[in-house]
């Protein structure tokens, strides 16, 4: 009998969510429509440190009317980096901008603040700061550089639940920030998203146009201005007032299971895992593992390696350049490099023990042949 298959992710769905699904489908209606929403919006907001929350459809969502709110359109460049998910892009593209991809530093994965500043020009009017699999950008860097040229710092936070930086939560740092609540991340709502800022006239916009161009308290039926429809439902909103009250619980056994990762693979000198700077805390949506190039390992050899033992792994992000959607650009070196050599493992919320140390001996296994190929 074989054993079942290690997923790459999965929600933790307890009762709670259950019940609260279960109460916004039988009573979510009439004058009760928006009820669990802006419960929701309420929670997020005191748990991300930030006045202002929208929920949304998704993430993309969010991006595109934050996009849009600051005014983003054609002919105007926004810099992100090259290891990104194309959700973080195509709202560029939607808004007829233009994406300018940089490369990534060695160790965070995340934008390199020097590429960032290199790559501003008279037209930048936005940099995308993903934090990646749950590791944090420079913030210090990118907000300095934001400030000295006049450029808004916004970012994506969807994979930064629990991720701080110097005390404050990812997404919270910025003019705004996304998150993402698909079911593969720490907290879910099947689909969804939010937008979160400090800027209270943002806010505003974006508020009108998420509701199709119609200001709060306006006259009925009456569209200002063409707008956008990237509502949350309130049956969503529900599953997420639930994980919002169990966001400590899910914070806290990812960051147990990115430890016992550590723990067993932390000692290799030819693999990096995901880095906690003394002044950030890492959330570990993604616990990943990056094979030195002296292995010379690639990424299609690792799938299969995994696959051939019941466990899902996930390839890197591959740079976005390197899809042929964004025109004739050499993909960044370093983008490149990582995605080649790199694996996202398996972590969510019920996983055990003995799942952690099964992907752990594919690693030490597969480590250790490639050495052993090495010295031979
Ligand atoms: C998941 C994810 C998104 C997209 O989120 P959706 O809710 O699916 O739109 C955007 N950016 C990053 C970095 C993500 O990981």
């Amino acid at each position: 009998m074989s054993a079942p298959r290690i997923l790459y992710t999965k929600p933790s769905i307890t009762e709670r969510e259950v019940e609260y699904a279960t109460d916004a489908a039988r009573n979510g209606w009439g004058d009760r429509c928006y009820a669990y929403i802006e419960r929701f919006e309420q929670l997020f907001a005191a748990h991300i440190e930030a006045p202002y929350c929208i929920a949304t459809s998704s993430c993309t969502g969010a991006m595109h009317m934050g996009l849009a709110a600051l005014g983003i359109g054609a002919g105007d460049e926004v810099v992100l980096a090259d290891t990104n998910w194309i959700a973080t892009a195509a709202p560029i593209k939607h808004l007829g901008a233009t994406p300018v991809f940089v490369d990534i530093l060695p160790d965070s994965w995340c934008l390199a603040p020097e590429r960032v500043e290199a790559a501003i020009t008279a037209r930048t009017r936005a940099i995308v700061a993903t934090h990646l699999y749950g590791n944090l950008c420079d913030m210090d860097a990118l907000l300095a550089i934001g400030e000295r040229h006049g450029i808004p710092v916004i970012e994506d936070a969807a994979e930064a639940i629990g991720s701080n930086w110097r005390g404050k939560p990812a997404g919270s740092l910025g003019r705004f920030g996304t998150f993402s609540f698909h079911g593969t991340k720490t907290l879910t709502t099947g689909e969804g998203g939010m937008f979160v800022t400090h800027d209270r006239e943002l806010y505003q916009r974006v508020l009108a146009l998420s509701n199709h161009g119609r200001t709060p308290g306006g006259k009925q039926f009456w569209p200002e201005f063409i707008g956008f429809k990237y509502k949350m439902s309130n049956i969503q909103a529900a599953i997420g007032c639930a994980q919002l009250e169990r966001i400590d619980e899910l914070i806290a056994r990812k960051r147990e299971i990115f430890a016992a990762y550590r723990q067993r693979l932390g000692g290799l000198t030819t693999l990096t895992l995901n880095p906690e700077p003394v002044h950030a805390r890492n959330g570990y949506w993604m616990p990943t593992a990056v094979f030195a190039p002296e292995l010379g390992l690639r990424r299609e050899r690792l799938l299969k390696e995994f696959a051939s033992r019941g466990i899902d792994a996930r390839v890197f992000f591959y740079p976005l350049t390197e899809t042929g959607l964004f025109g004739d650009v050499a993909p960044a070196p370093t983008s490149h490099a990582i995605a080649e050599r790199a694996i996202n493992l398996p972590s969510y919320h019920d996983m055990s023990r003995a799942d952690i140390d099964a992907v752990c001996d594919v690693v030490l296994d597969i480590v250790q042949s490639a050495e052993t190929g090495v010295a031979a």
